[in-house]
């Protein structure tokens, strides 16, 4: 089992991320200090750093200085204001593995994760293709295949299509698929779940998902 150190001071995202990567079979520790957050990430043994910058005491670059200063290359992900470009060359560049801007979903921030610790040679999934009933998503090239058609979806579509692979024959509400491949700051009640499921169905087959009446949608 995985352990991964969340380094963040707003408490709605920190209970956010270790709430799904709990349910996702990994283990966390939680610190809002960038001082005990670099203190952990050297000493503690942990497979994977979530980083984010805004830190009431040092900030998240000085804490990823001082990480790999001590030369541990534990793997680190840094979590960046939407619009801030130069954070994110700034954090690649002092040796961040990979940057998630705000808000981000629970799904994109999973699927980064996962390929993280794979590439770091340590456990993880280690397929990179999930397929059900002729439907194939392929999880490097962010592609469907359907019946033999390679299909392109947008970065929002393959992490609902792939939110309904991981749950094959389940069916997920609105409310989950929401806050699963949007996150969340979204609205509850927007309609852009249907719309999207409708986007699905036009391009890997309308019976693949079916709509549950008064709960959801599941995968066939
Ligand atoms: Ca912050």
């Amino acid at each position: 089992m995985s352990t991964i150190l969340i380094v963040e001071d707003e408490e709605r995202i920190s209970a956010f991320v270790a709430k799904g990567l709990k349910s996702a079979g990994f283990t966390t520790h939680i610190t809002k200090f960038g001082v005990e957050g670099a203190q952990l990430a050297v000493h503690g043994n942990f497979d994977l750093v979530i980083l984010d910058i805004g830190l009431p005491d040092i900030d998240g670059f000085e804490v990823l200085e001082r990480i790999r200063g001590q030369g541990v290359n534990v793997p680190v992900i840094m979590l960046t204001a939407r619009t801030s470009v130069v954070d994110r060359v700034a954090g690649l560049e002092g040796g961040a593995d990979d940057y998630l801007a705000k808000p981000f979903s629970f799904e994109e921030l999973l699927a980064r994760i996962r390929l993280r610790l794979r590439s770091g040679g340590q456990g993880g999934e280690s397929s990179t293709e999930l397929t059900h009933n002729g439907l194939t998503l392929d999880l490097r090239s962010r592609r469907a295949h359907v019946d033999g058609r390679t299909v392109d979806l947008s970065a929002r579509e393959f992490t609902l299509a792939e939110t309904f692979m991981r749950n094959a024959g389940q069916v997920l509400s609105r409310e989950q698929l929401l806050s699963n491949v949007w996150g969340y700051d979204f609205d509850p009640g927007s309609n852009v779940v249907d719309v999207y499921v409708r986007y699905l169905r036009t391009k890997l087959g309308k019976e693949r998902f079916e709509t549950v009446r008064g709960m959801g949608y599941r995968l066939v």
